[in-house]
C-alpha cells in the first residue's frame, strides 16, 4: 500500500552530492534529513578513470550504500519519478509520496547515447569503450592494453561530460603502457576534442597540449563525432570551420567521453532550464531554483555554467546547506563561484591538477605548490589518498 509522509529536507540521489549534503546538514544540526536512492552499491566515480587506465579495479571504488550513508540520515531505497513543486511533493517509483520542507535535487547525469547515433552499439563491441560506465571502464583497459598496432581514437565531448578533462587519463595511461611494451610506434593516436580547449585553465591547457604533442598525439579541436558505425569501425566527424563536409575516420580502438543529459523527469517536472539536455534550472550562484524557492540543485544534474566535478561539490555542498537555513531565517545567502577541478594523469606516475572558477581564473587550494606541473605526489594523492578522503570525510559532510 502506498503512503504519504513528510520530511524536513528530502535529497534526491545518494551519490557524491546527496550524501555529502546529507552529512553536512546533519553536522549542522538538521534533524529530519532523508535521501532517496535506488542503488544499493555506491560508486566512487573518479576512480573509474583508473580502472580504464589499468590502475584500479571496480571493487576498489564500490561500497555498500548503507555503509556510506551518514548516520542519522534515513535512506529510502526507491527512485524518484517526478516532483510536483506546487504541492512540494516527490513521487517515488514504488508509489509512495514524500512532502518536503526543502528539496535538494542531485540525481547526477546520464550518458546520452542518442546524441551520437551508433555509439551505444559500438561500446558493445571489443573495439570501443568508455570510462563513464563501470563495466565499460573495465573494457576500456582490456581494449587499450591489448592493442599492438593500428589507430586509437579518443573522443572528448563538451556536452555536460562530468569532469570532462579526466577523459584524457585513459589516453595518457595507455600511451605510457604502449611505450613500455614497445608498440607505441605502431599505433596512431588521434584525439578529437569537441570544445576548443582541453581544460578551462590557460596554463593547464597549454601544459596538456604540450604533453600531447610531445607524446605524438594528433589533436583536433572543434571536432564533433556525429555517428559511429561499429560494423565498419568508422566515425563521422564534423570539424568546426571545415565547411559542412563531414570527414570519416576508421579506428581499431575507440574511447568515448560521451555527451551526457539529465534524467528526463527533471524536465517532466517543469524544473529544467531551456538549454540542451534537460538540466536542472538553478541560480548558478545561490543554487536555488528561481521559480521554486524550496528546490535546490547541485552536482552533475544542475545547470551551473561550470564544469561538473566531485571537486566542485566541496564548494557547492556548504552553499546549499547554508542557504536552506538562510531561506528559513532570512539570513544572507552564500554563493558559489563556479569552482571546479580537473586532475589529469600525464603518465602512469604523474598528474596535473587544475583548479579554476567559472571564468577560468585559477583558484588553487594549495597556493604554495604549483599543482599544474605534473607530479608524482599529486598522482599518488589522487589515486590513493583521495578515495579515502572521499569515503571517510566528504560523504560524511566534512567539506570546507
Ligand atoms: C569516469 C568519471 C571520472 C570522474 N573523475 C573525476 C575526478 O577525477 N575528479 C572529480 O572531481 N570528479 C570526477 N568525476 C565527476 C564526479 O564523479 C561527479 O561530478 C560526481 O559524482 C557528481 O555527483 P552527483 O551526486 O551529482 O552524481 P552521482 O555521483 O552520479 O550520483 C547521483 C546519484 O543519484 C542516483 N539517482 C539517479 N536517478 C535517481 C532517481 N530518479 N531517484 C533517486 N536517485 C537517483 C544515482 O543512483 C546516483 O547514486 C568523474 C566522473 C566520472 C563518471
Amino acid at each position: 500500500m502506498s503512503s504519504r509522509r513528510h520530511h524536513d529536507v528530502v535529497i534526491v540521489g545518494g551519490g557524491n552530492a546527496g550524501l555529502s549534503l546529507a552529512g553536512r546538514l546533519r553536522r549542522d544540526g538538521a534533524k529530519d534529513v532523508v535521501v532517496v536512492e535506488p542503488a544499493r552499491v555506491h560508486h566512487y566515480r573518479p576512480m573509474l578513470s583508473y580502472v580504464a587506465g589499468g590502475q584500479a579495479t571496480l571493487d576498489q571504488l564500490r561500497r555498500p550504500q548503507d555503509r556510506v550513508t551518514p548516520s542519522g540520515v534515513r535512506w529510502y531505497v526507491d527512485e524518484v519519478v517526478s516532483v510536483d513543486p506546487a504541492t512540494s511533493t516527490v513521487h517515488l517509483a514504488g508509489g509512495d509520496e514524500i512532502e518536503y520542507g526543502d528539496l535538494a535535487v542531485c540525481p547526477g547525469s546520464q550518458v546520452d547515447w542518442d546524441a551520437i547515433p551508433g555509439s551505444e552499439a559500438a561500446v558493445q563491441t571489443p573495439h570501443a569503450a568508455t570510462s563513464y560506465l563501470p563495466g565499460s571502464a573495465v573494457d576500456t583497459w582490456t581494449m587499450l592494453s591489448t592493442l599492438t598496432s593500428g589507430r586509437a581514437v579518443f573522443v572528448i565531448s563538451n556536452r555536460h561530460v562530468p569532469c570532462a578533462p579526466v577523459g584524457l587519463k585513459p589516453m595518457f595511461l595507455a600511451l605510457d603502457h604502449w611505450r613500455r611494451t614497445g608498440v607505441r610506434d605502431a599505433i596512431d593516436v588521434e584525439l578529437l576534442v569537441e570544445g576548443d580547449r582541453l581544460v578551462d585553465l590557460d596554463r593547464a591547457d597549454q601544459r596538456l597540449r604540450a604533453e600531447a604533442a610531445e607524446q605524438g598525439v594528433s589533436v583536433t579541436f572543434g571536432a564533433t563525432v556525429t555517428s559511429v558505425d561499429a560494423a565498419s569501425r568508422r566515425l563521422a566527424v564534423d570539424v568546426a570551420g571545415a565547411g559542412s563536409a563531414s570527414s570519416e575516420l576508421t579506428y581499431d580502438a575507440l574511447y568515448l567521453a560521451p555527451p551526457h543529459r539529465a534524467p528526463a523527469w527533471v524536465a517532466g517536472s517543469g524544473l529544467a532550464s531551456e538549454g540542451d539536455g534537460g538540466f536542472l534550472r538553478v541560480d548558478p550562484s545561490t543554487l536555488q531554483h528561481p521559480e521554486h524557492p524550496r528546490v535546490w540543485g547541485l552536482g552533475d544534474v544542475a545547470d551551473l555554467d561550470a564544469l561538473p566535478s566531485g571537486g566542485a561539490l566541496r564548494k557547492q555542498v556548504p552553499v546549499v546547506a547554508r542557504n536552506i537555513a538562510a531561506r528559513r531565517t532570512g539570513a544572507p545567502m552564500r554563493t558559489y563561484d563556479g569552482y571546479s577541478i580537473a586532475p589529469v594523469t600525464t603518465s602512469r606516475r604523474s598528474l596535473l591538477l587544475a583548479e579554476f572558477d567559472r571564468d577560468g581564473r585559477p583558484e588553487p587550494s594549495v597556493p604554495v605548490v604549483d599543482l599544474v606541473r605534473p607530479r608524482l605526489l599529486t598522482w599518488a594523492f589522487d589515486r590513493y589518498v583521495e578515495p579515502q578522503v572521499y569515503f571517510r570525510r566528504l560523504l560524511q559532510g566534512k567539506v570546507s
